[in-house]
């Protein structure tokens, strides 16, 4: 098998779509386990308040524990709430606890509101540096399906959206306002942001419709829909409740082999836009 290319830099990524229920969440536990597991040093920053990435990851999040909250609204070091992974090596998670729920609100009123990620980011990578710390290749995004102060934070805080999109009825719905709230954030916040990838989820090729949408989605975004598209298979929705990725689940499952495929094409692709 082809062994997988460090980037020249830091991708940061957001995987983000403000429909619940599309994969986001699961496409960050295992497109970020993937890329750890081919050597890749990999952060996973959970933004959403659920906490499922950070349940999926086998993270412990209960309210109070130290977590990405404390670094948003307390100025935390980004450092000081990072978990590793057990099942993974070079994996290290920011989890979420409900805490941040209230953040949204409590985030309106603080400096630089909008750029707290980008600076604890920031921050940590000029620690690691002086530290003589290796690099990290990836930062993976989850955020909350909502286009909130979070969300804001993450976009301003990446290089690159990811979007999952579910091949079913409705597919492309509200993807307008999230280009435009991309475009948004672009002009006034990060230039730098730009939609790199959408991933195909949930594909059922039995079904003509899950064709048709995914054949809509690849007009629409010509150059950034990935080859690799994950199909529909119970073992991606069974990992969750063992807290494993599905790669550590059940390794040779189309799940886990369909993740694979798409972890490697990011990384072959590059940033390119
Ligand atoms: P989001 O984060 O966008 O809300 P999730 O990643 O939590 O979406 O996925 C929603 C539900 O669908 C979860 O129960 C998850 O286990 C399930 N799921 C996601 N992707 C797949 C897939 N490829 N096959 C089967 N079930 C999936
Ligand atoms: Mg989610």
């Amino acid at each position: 098998t082809k062994r997988m290319q460090r980037p020249d830099r830091t991708r940061i990524i957001t995987i983000s779509n403000q429909k619940g229920g599309v994969g986001k969440t699961t496409t960050t536990v295992n497109l970020s386990t993937a890329m750890a597991r081919a050597g890749m040093n990999v952060l996973v920053i959970d933004t959403d308040p659920q906490g499922n990435a950070s349940t999926a990851l086998n993270i412990d999040h209960q309210q109070g524990t130290p977590s990405i909250y404390n670094v948003l609204i307390e100025d935390w070091d980004l450092k000081e709430v990072l978990y590793p992974n057990p099942d993974t090596d070079n994996l290290f998670v920011a989890p979420s606890t409900i805490d941040l729920a209230g953040a949204e609100i409590e985030l309106v009123s603080l400096v630089a509101r909008e750029q707290r990620l980008t600076r604890a980011l920031q921050k940590y990578f000029e620690y690691r540096e002086a530290n003589d710390l290796p690099r990290i290749d990836y930062v993976f995004i989850d955020c909350p399906p909502s286009l909130g102060l979070l969300t804001v934070n993450a976009f301003v805080a990446a290089n690159e959206v990811l979007i999952p999109i579910q091949t079913e009825y409705y597919a492309l719905e509200g993807l307008s306002q999230l280009v435009k709230n991309i475009e948004m954030i672009q002009e006034h916040l990060n230039p730098d942001l730009h939609i790199s990838t959408i991933v195909l989820t949930m594909f059922d090729s039995r079904t003509n419709l899950a064709v048709q949408v995914a054949e809509e989605v690849r007009d629409y975004f010509p150059n950034q829909v990935l080859n690799a598209v994950i199909p529909r298979n119970v073992r991606i929705s069974e990992a969750p409740s063992y807290q494993q990725s599905v790669l550590t689940y059940d390794p040779s499952s189309t799940g886990a082999l369909s993740y694979r495929e798409a972890a490697m094409e990011i990384a072959t692709r590059g940033t390119k836009r």
